[in-house]
């Protein structure tokens, strides 16, 4: 590629991010790692009424969390700001302007009231909805007497009446749009703001952004920026819009199929790095089998021919499942590290602080099974307690007497009191044990397990018992022995 690629993401601060938006912003990043070019966020702040309070920051924060880093932007600056939209507002009017004075936008004085009784009317007579050019036609007079008045305004762009705009895109290939069907679109609203189409086209050239990748639901607005680019005599940006993304049900992506914010997943206990494998491979793939790759892989593969024109599905479970394969690849002191927050939130107040140590030799025994790191409490919580709480009557195992419980109980306290207490030696005593009292290691080893845990699952026994230590374990039997025979 002869000039240097740039690309931008241009989040709306309309809300919190979600998977679709960062999707996008992944993309474009990956795009400018592979060809050695340049990522630039740029906040696009102009719809005033939709403003939603800390979105930017939620935007950056998200990004930052995913290690995804911007070249130019908020935060970091460059050479091409302000890039914040809302503070770019003289060039905009400046190109409307300009445009005006070419005759390619003119300035519409239509009411609310007309506009609202033109789209009756369209509705009514079933044809295309949109704006009708009727200020397009004002004579100079009737245009002076509003202009004395000093009617409010907005600027329309004069789209031609004919002819096609042509895009070859770089996913979805040739796209033709017919200029008549597309109406005279706004460039600047009544309070001096620019539309997302000025703005988006104007700063993609003073920005010179090389590439512009968006989402699909954006192909449409493709036709009025072409016309933009040609009317303000810029050159246009390459142009690629990604695939959709729906729910596995193939309706439109929502918080119904788990698709929230991305800090959310954050708080839901993902590692930044298997959501973005999991999100990258929702429009590109490497080779249609590999899913778990390094970001290395990803990005020395990622060109746009591997990007994809069906919709992408998401499946919530297909993270759930990435993210314990990325958990695993953890070393222990890295997974522990990374439960602590999760332990501080979901534990109760008198299991903490976690002693580290304890914790390390906790972390083998769920490392294999652990799938978002919220599970931690959960899964940790009956090493730390005192006593698991259980109802006592699950310790007499189906086809045991009590007897046989309360004597198991017995026999074992006296020899865990005093042996070796590593988990080849517990197996083989209480495999001997078992034997001895003449039990099924289901019946045994599942009131054990009770005993030990409070639970029914756990990992493997002897493992648990090593971990959870003499003390703890012979007092758990204890107070399970005391609860049957009292
Ligand atoms: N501000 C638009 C958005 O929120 C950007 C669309 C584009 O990338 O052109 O998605």
């Amino acid at each position: 590629m002869a000039n240097e690629v740039r690309v931008r993401y241009a989040p709306s601060p309309t809300g919190m991010p979600h998977i679709g938006n960062i999707r996008t912003a992944m993309f474009n990043w990956l795009f400018a790692r592979h060809h050695g070019g340049k990522f630039v966020v740029r906040i696009e702040d102009t719809d005033q009424e939709r403003l939603v309070p800390g979105a930017v920051d939620g935007i950056l924060d998200g990004l930052e969390w995913l290690d995804i880093d911007w070249d130019e932007g908020p935060r970091v600056g460059g050479d091409f700001g302000s890039y914040f939209q809302s503070e770019r507002l003289p060039l905009y009017h400046a190109e409307a302007e300009r445009l005006i004075a070419q005759g390619d936008a003119y300035r519409c004085y239509c009411t609310r009231e007309r506009l609202a009784e033109l789209r009756a009317r369209q509705e009514r007579d079933k044809v295309a909805l949109g704006y009708d050019g009727h200020c397009k036609h004002l004579g100079g007079p009737e245009r002076r007497v509003l202009e004395d008045e000093g009617a409010p305004y907005v600027v329309r762009f004069a789209m031609p009446d004919n002819g096609i705009t042509h895009l070859h895109d770089l996913i979805r290939d040739d796209v033709e749009w017919q200029n008549e069907l597309v109406d005279d679109f706004v460039l600047l609203k009544s309070d001096g703001f620019p539309t997302y189409h000025l703005a988006v086209v104007t700063d993609d050239h003073f920005m010179e952004i090389s590439h512009v990748l968006r989402a699909e639901e954006w192909l449409s607005s493709a036709p009025r920026h072409l016309q933009l680019y040609r009317a303000l005599g810029y050159e246009p940006p390459e142009h690629g819009h990604l695939p959709m993304i729906l729910g596995p049900d193939r309706a439109k992506l929502s918080k119904r199929h788990g698709a929230t914010s991305i800090l959310e997943y954050r708080d839901d206990g993902f590692l930044p790095e298997a959501l973005r494998n999991f999100m990258v491979l929702l429009g590109w793939s490497l080779d249609d089998k590999t899913e778990v790759m390094p970001i290395e892989t990803i990005t020395e593969n990622f060109t746009l021919d591997r990007v994809g024109k069906p919709a992408a599905i998401f499946d919530r479970e297909k993270l759930s499942w990435m993210n314990g394969v990325y958990i695993r690849e953890m070393t222990p002191e890295a997974l522990a590290e990374a439960m602590v927050p999760f332990l501080e939130k979901g534990l109760p107040a008198h299991l903490l602080p976690v002693d580290r140590e304890y914790l390390l030799n906790i972390v083998p025994l769920i490392h294999e099974r652990i799938k978002v790191l919220t599970e931690a409490p959960e899964m940790v919580s009956y090493f730390l307690e005192e006593q698991p709480a259980y109802d006592p009557a699950n310790l007499v195992q189906r086809g045991m007497s009590e007897d046989e419980a309360v004597r198991a109980l017995e026999r074992s306290i006296a020899a865990l009191r005093d042996c070796e207490f590593g988990t080849e030696a517990l197996e083989e005593l209480l495999r001997s044990l078992g034997e001895e009292l003449e039990l099924t290691p289901r019946r045994f080893f599942g009131t054990l397990r009770w005993a030990a845990t409070g639970r029914n699952v756990s990992p493997p026994l002897f493992e648990t018992l090593e971990v959870l230590g003499r003390d703890r374990v012979v007092s758990r039997l204890q107070w399970a022995l005391d609860s049957l025979s009292g």
